[in-house]
């Protein structure tokens, strides 16, 4: 039989556990019931032990067995002290298979936990499936070559390590009647730590224009910087309009590849924008439930990077762009300096 483990962190503030935590929790109660494994929930963090912290209570009712490592060195995310406390939970657990969120502090320790169990680390999981013709078998997906070939993953390796995506799946909600959890403190013999976070030296959070868990994703493409109709072009307007929309929704913000290079070409910029908001082949594919594309043209190197964007709208004057060739459930024929314009002006009515 299986033994699952789900390994979990809590958030900046140390109290609660990290919307991706939670997202590997639902998948580990899912599982643990398909695949008829065990299944217990790992937590790192600072004040983890006590039997009625908000961490662990958060879980209740999810698995059988709950586990901690706490103290003031897993306050803060560091390899060797988190990767000392994963090999513990693991070997605490007997675990075969393992579950954990694809967080910038899990997924740098998690492929060094496996090698020191001797188990295999995938990374990228984005779903999960019991398998139709071996009974008890778990399947793992996960893309390739930037989106474009998907794999079905099974194997035979134990323990089996799973890094999942966040935002694949809903989050677990604790049960009403849950109560307080008896969670077990596990051990864990720590390495000489040579690394101190003194800091996080990180943009206001108004300046941040990458915003992973936004409902909507707003690009900006090289149009915005182009000659308009009156033969000028319209910088500062463009700048006023796009940051206008970002502060009205809350939206991310993403780029064309062609906007994002001009300011390497001396050409007009926008300040706000560098090359991380680039999406595409050669920039990133984020997960939103909406998004809306503005003076981009739509050519297949942009548009790869919309695959996991539910609902597609652009605005562009020219009615060939390949937003118009089935790339977009709807594209606007229209002047994005126009249409932004009034968009932002009934969302500062509805304020
Ligand atoms: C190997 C390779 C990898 C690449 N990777 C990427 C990638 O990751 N991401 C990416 O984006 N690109 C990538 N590209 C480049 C891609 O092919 C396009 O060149 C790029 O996406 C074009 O950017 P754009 O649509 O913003 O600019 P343009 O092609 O210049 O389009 C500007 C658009 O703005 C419209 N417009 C202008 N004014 C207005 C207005 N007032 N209102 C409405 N619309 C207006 C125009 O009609 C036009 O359609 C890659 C290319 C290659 C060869």
């Amino acid at each position: 039989m299986e033994k699952l483990l789900v390994l979990t962190h809590v958030d900046e503030f140390g109290a609660a556990l990290t919307a991706a935590s939670l997202e590997a929790v639902a998948a580990g109660v899912e599982f643990a019931s398909a695949l008829g494994a065990t299944l217990a929930i790992g937590i790192v963090g600072a004040h983890t032990a006590a039997n009625n912290d908000a961490a662990a209570n958060s879980v209740a009712g999810a698995a059988s067995q709950i586990l901690t490592v706490s103290g003031e060195a897993f306050a803060q995310a560091r390899y060797a002290s988190d990767a000392a406390a994963c090999e513990a939970l693991c070997r605490a657990a007997q675990a075969t298979l393992v579950f954990a969120p694809a967080s910038s502090r899990f997924a740098r320790v998690v492929p060094g936990v496996a090698y020191r169990l001797s188990g295999f680390a995938d990374t990228h999981i984005t779903a999960l499936a019991k398998s139709a013709t071996q009974s008890a078998t778990l399947e793992a997906t996960r893309w390739f070559y930037r989106q474009r070939v998907e794999a079905v993953v099974r194997r035979d390796t134990r323990p089996w390590f799973l890094l999942l995506e966040a935002g694949t799946r809903e989050p677990w909600v604790p049960t009403a009647s849950a109560g307080y959890v008896q969670a077990e403190a596990v051990p864990v013999a720590l390495p000489p730590l040579r690394t101190n976070v003194t800091g996080i030296s990180a943009p206001r959070q108004d300046e941040q224009t990458i915003r992973p868990e936004a409902k909507i994703l707003f690009v900006a493409g090289a149009g915005w910087t182009k000659k308009q109709a009156d033969g000028q072009v319209h910088g500062v307007e463009a700048e006023k309009l796009i940051l206008g929309f970002l502060h009205s929704t809350d939206a991310s913000l993403g780029s064309s590849k062609s906007l994002v290079d001009q300011s390497g070409e001396s050409q007009e910029v926008l300040k706000f924008m560098t090359h991380l908001n680039q999406i595409g082949q050669t920039g990133a594919t984020p997960r939103h439930a909406k998004g809306l594309s503005t003076c981009c043209h739509g050519e297949e190197p942009h548009v790869v990077g919309w695959r996991f964007i539910n609902e597609r709208r652009a605005i562009n004057l020219d009615a060939n762009c390949g937003w118009t060739r089935g790339k977009a459930d709807v594209v606007y024929i229209a002047d994005a300096f126009k249409v932004m314009a009034k968009v932002n002006a009934l969302l500062s009515e509805q304020k």
